[in-house]
């Protein structure tokens, strides 16, 4: 994942939030800060982040902060609303969802679920905001296996593209998707039933 699809990709997370550089440059492990502010600059430039002066979220300072346009968000709110007509259907059983897009989301819904609860179990920190940061920390600290841990970055890139970059999702990236989610979700039921009978 590109660093600009990183600081979307957080930018959504805390949204209507928001973080100034040098938070970003630390919670992305992104250096030297002057990286951030370039790439920041150009996402403004592309309309995709406002930059304003304003309350950073995390070291709630005042200075130049960057939060997600809008404009960008209304595909988001689009894929809200379609996610809750599907509400009903358990986060790890994939419903019939025209929007591939919202598609591609819920299984990444489902494994933030996932990392957010191996988190708990192993970490006593706050995670960061960003799951690409989780997946990797978690991957690094062996609680997620290699393969499983870049199936779920795929996934998540794939939904980024199709949230920041507005690339048009088809069959091919719902099967690439729901195949990872397979593998993911196999290893992921294993080990739920593996830490039943140790319990
Ligand atoms: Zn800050």
């Amino acid at each position: 994942m590109s660093n600009s699809e990183m600081i979307l990709e957080l930018l959504g997370e805390i949204y209507p939030g928001s973080y100034c550089d040098d938070c970003m440059s630390v919670e992305l492990g992104i250096h030297p800060r002057q990286q951030v502010n370039q790439i920041c600059r150009k996402l403004e430039s592309q309309g995709k982040l406002i930059r304003q002066e304003g309350s950073c979220e995390k070291c709630q300072k005042e200075k130049k902060i960057n939060i997600l346009n809008k404009e960008s968000q209304a595909i988001k709110i689009r894929i809200n609303a379609e996610l809750k007509k599907n509400s009903r259907a358990s986060a790890y059983s994939i419903g019939r969802i025209e929007d591939v897009t919202g598609q591609i989301d819920r299984l990444r819904a489902a494994i933030v679920k996932i990392c957010q609860q191996i988190w708990a179990a192993n970490k006593s920190e706050k995670p960061p905001r960003s799951i690409s940061k989780i997946i990797n920390i978690l991957r690094e600290d062996g609680l997620i296996p290699s393969l499983q841990a870049g199936l779920m970055l795929t996934i998540c890139n794939l939904r980024n593209a199709g949230l920041y970059e507005d690339v048009k999702m088809s069959a091919k990236e719902t099967t690439i998707a729901t195949n990872a989610w397979d593998i993911i979700s196999e290893w992921w039921e294993k080990k739920l039933k593996s830490d039943k009978s140790r319990a």
